[in-house]
């Protein structure tokens, strides 16, 4: 199937009403990653500050989860209390991190304290002590001792990230293999196309229109000469190789109306084969149930053994009626299949933020990952420029200024 808006749930998240609110706890992190959108600047954050911060989310943004991210959060000396006061307010705590300080005692305390899942980012452009120069199929055996740890403390929730450079694109294929044989513990796949903008080629300005020095970013690099991977692309590598993979929800551009800004769709297999996926109409009736029963949108399942619960909504789903089809065909010629737990694994497709040639960024509509910041809620993928120049910049040609005015280089 072509890409195609019209084939897709657009989820109806919105500012105020977000199945995710990303709370920062900390800076500070124990690796560095080319990919990421954080500098330590202030360290980690009192606890009195953090729980402020998940009432204000509570109030404002009516999220299912609290993505606990970073910096990296395990390290913070009082993750466990604020795993613990996110539960008690009714919310998932999910933790991102790059699993280096996760061990089975700090998961065992987690999981205790009401934790309810890890987003686990790997890959092959961390500088990770033990794991440098590795490829992403290499990685699967960091990523395969991350899943068995979590699987052995049982009840938990674990999605692998990972960000896709142009070097890395070739890569995903042994990624989506490796999840898809490891269904009956890894929850979910994520990819999120890297971006950076550069100096050579773009001069910033604040909000007060001056010229700022923005090469102080983290995302920004002095130049960048390949050509940046697109959510479109990523899902063509991944339905090159598992050709029943389709997504069935998106969250498109807040300028372009053509972007692909999230992808997510949902498999339906067993640790032999994958048999499809959910469709655009289950999609829906997920979000909109879970929203009807339970107040909030939905971004994390609690439980991923219910592929064949799923089937049952083949009447309304032709999407579903396929892979419902795949795995009676399957039963038949393998009959101890029937008696094999069949689960839902989702993959997710990001593109990040992309400058266009008027300076302004195409952002994810409905930004699922926005932040607290000095009060407001802002994306954040760009939470440093508010940090180090009191608001987003805008980002144009060096060229197009150099025409109008002498511009430092
Ligand atoms: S716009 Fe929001 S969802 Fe998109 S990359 Fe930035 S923070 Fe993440």
């Amino acid at each position: 199937m072509t890409l195609d808006k019209r084939n897709l749930y657009r989820f109806s998240w919105s500012m105020n009403d977000n199945p995710i609110a990303w709370l920062e706890i900390t800076d500070i992190c124990n690796i560095h990653c080319e990919g990421c959108y954080r500098q330590h600047m202030t360290g980690h954050k009192p606890l009195e500050q953090v729980k402020d911060e998940i009432l204000f989310f509570k109030r404002w943004r009516n999220p299912d989860n609290v993505s606990i991210a970073g910096g990296e959060p395990l390290i913070h000396p009082q993750i466990v209390d604020i795993v613990a006061f996110i539960a008690q307010n009714g919310i998932k705590p999910i933790i991102l991190t790059n699993a280096l300080a996760l061990k089975p005692d700090l998961l065992r305390e987690l999981k205790k304290a009401g934790l309810a899942g890890f987003t686990i980012h790997i890959d092959s452009q961390q500088n990770r002590p033990h794991w440098k120069d590795k490829t992403e199929r290499e990685l699967n055996e960091l990523r395969q001792q991350c899943a068995d740890m979590v699987a052995a403390e049982g009840g938990l929730y674990v999605i692998f990230n990972s960000t896709v450079y142009p070097s890395t694109f070739h890569e995903i294929p042994d990624v989506v293999r490796w999840g898809q044989a490891n269904i009956d513990r890894v929850h979910g796949l994520v990819f999120i196309t890297y971006r950076t903008a550069t100096t050579n080629v773009n001069v910033a300005r604040d909000y007060a229109d001056r010229q700022v020095d923005f090469g102080q970013l983290s995302y920004v690099r002095e130049s960048f000469g390949e050509k940046f991977v697109t959510a479109p692309e990523v899902y063509q590598a991944i339905k090159d190789t598992c050709p029943e993979y389709e997504p069935s929800g998106y969250l498109g551009g807040s300028i372009r109306h053509d972007s692909y800004k999230w992808l997510a769709g949902a498999g339906i297999g067993s640790r032999k084969r994958m048999y499809g996926s959910v469709g655009k109409k289950t999609m829906e009736l997920a979000q909109a149930g879970h929203h009807m029963l339970k107040g909030t949108y939905l971004a994390y399942l609690s439980t991923a053994k219910v592929g064949r619960q799923v089937f049952w909504l083949s009447p309304w789903d032709a999407t579903v009626r396929g892979a419902a089809g795949n795995w009676f065909k399957d039963v038949i010629r393998h009959p101890a299949r029937l008696f094999e737990s069949l689960y839902i694994q989702s993959i997710g497709i990001i593109q990040a933020p992309d400058l266009l040639p008027d300076g302004r960024a195409d952002m994810c509509d409905s930004c699922p990952d926005m932040t607290v910041y000095d009060g407001k809620l802002i994306n954040s993928c760009r939470m440093d420029e508010y940090r180090l120049f009191g608001g987003f910049l805008s980002v144009v040609a060096r060229e197009k200024v150099e025409e109008t005015a002498d511009v430092p280089r």
